[in-house]
């Protein structure tokens, strides 16, 4: 497939009304690095740092995670690198952790709300980041973050950390961006100044639809019955938009449509200008983006919730093949 796209790598992806989006990689494990270049990723969306816990038998000591992070942002060779502190429990159980059987893991303890319970292994990590930027750049998102005080509590962690860093005698990063996912519907609905004062967010859109629909994503049998293209999922996505729009929140997309062709091309078209996908998506994704025309879409999709609609897909699918 990179092979087949190989004319469109080097090209930004600019729709026909002139439109630019960002295409930017997922990622998780050293083997995902060569993809930075050879996929034409601007950068790394979502490093998924739970994957290095995942693929041990034992919690990785905080010099192993240095390396690991070192190398990380070596072969960004300065794109930017968005690194999610732990995602775990739901569907990715670390197996030298406790099982905390629990009757709904998807609704249990886990990403941020193990975090906060637990700061030591989230301090172990955010120090391991900090030493692996080593005065360079660096970014953070915190996951599964449902409610504003818990990105306020985990901002103080990383000051927290930073200030024992620079007592430790340690560089600091010349820039740090602090941000969150949206992966849950209560945070779209956050104050104001939630919006004010996270750096940027992801909407993890896996998750979110999950919880939008109430429709377990591992579920085959009822994941499919809901569209990313409902127009009420859609909705949600538009006032995530523009609630960012209004505060100058840089907002991208990290779920697994951003790398489904139509998707992409409707989540542009409703404002989102930054998607990341595994590599193998970014040429089909960008191959389609170069044709469509981001204004007529947005017509299209409007019109489509006019008639009443339940999915945009069968209009935008028309447009698509009259390309
Ligand atoms: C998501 O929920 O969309 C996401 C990107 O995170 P994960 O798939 O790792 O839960
Ligand atoms: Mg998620």
């Amino acid at each position: 497939a990179q092979e087949r796209y190989g004319s469109v790598r080097d090209l930004p992806a600019v729709t026909k009304d002139g439109k630019r989006v960002d295409l930017l990689m997922n990622a998780g494990l050293m083997a995902d690095l060569p993809s930075l270049e050879s996929s034409g990723a601007e950068g790394v969306g979502l490093f998924r740092t739970e994957l290095q816990f995942l693929v041990r038998n034992k919690m990785p000591k905080r010099s192993e995670l240095v390396v690991l992070y070192k190398r990380v942002l070596d072969a960004g060779n300065g794109k930017r690198v968005v690194f999610r502190t732990l995602d775990i429990g739901s569907d990715k159980v670390l197996p030298y952790m406790k099982p905390t059987d629990e009757p709904n893991p998807a609704l249990g303890w886990r990403a941020i709300r193990v975090g906060l319970d637990k700061p030591g292994i989230m301090r172990m990590q955010l120090q391991a980041l900090i030493r692996a930027a080593d005065g360079r750049p660096l970014t953070v998102m915190f996951p599964f973050v449902a409610q504003f005080e818990e990105y306020r509590a985990a901002r103080a962690e990383v000051e927290k950390t930073l200030e024992l860093e620079r007592k430790l005698g340690h560089a600091l990063p010349e820039v740090l961006d602090v941000g969150a996912m949206l992966e849950t519907p209560s945070l779209a609905f956050a104050p104001q100044k939630f919006f004010e004062e996270v750096g940027f967010l992801s909407i993890g859109g896996n998750d979110l639809k999950q919880f939008f629909f109430a429709a377990d994503r591992e579920n085959e049998r009822v994941r499919k019955r809901y569209d990313t293209l409902n127009v009420s999922f859609l909705s949600l996505i538009e006032r995530i938009v523009e609630r960012c729009n209004s505060t100058n929140t840089p907002l991208s997309f990290c779920g697994e449509d951003a790398g489904r062709p139509i998707e992409a091309v409707c989540l542009a078209a409703i404002g989102i200008r930054t998607l990341s996908m595994r590599p193998a998506s970014i040429g089909p994704v960008k191959s389609l983006l170069l044709r469509v025309d981001l204004g007529a879409l947005r017509k299209i999709i409007a019109d489509a919730r006019h008639r009443g609609d339940q999915s945009v897909r069968p209009a935008v699918m028309d447009y698509l093949r009259d390309l």
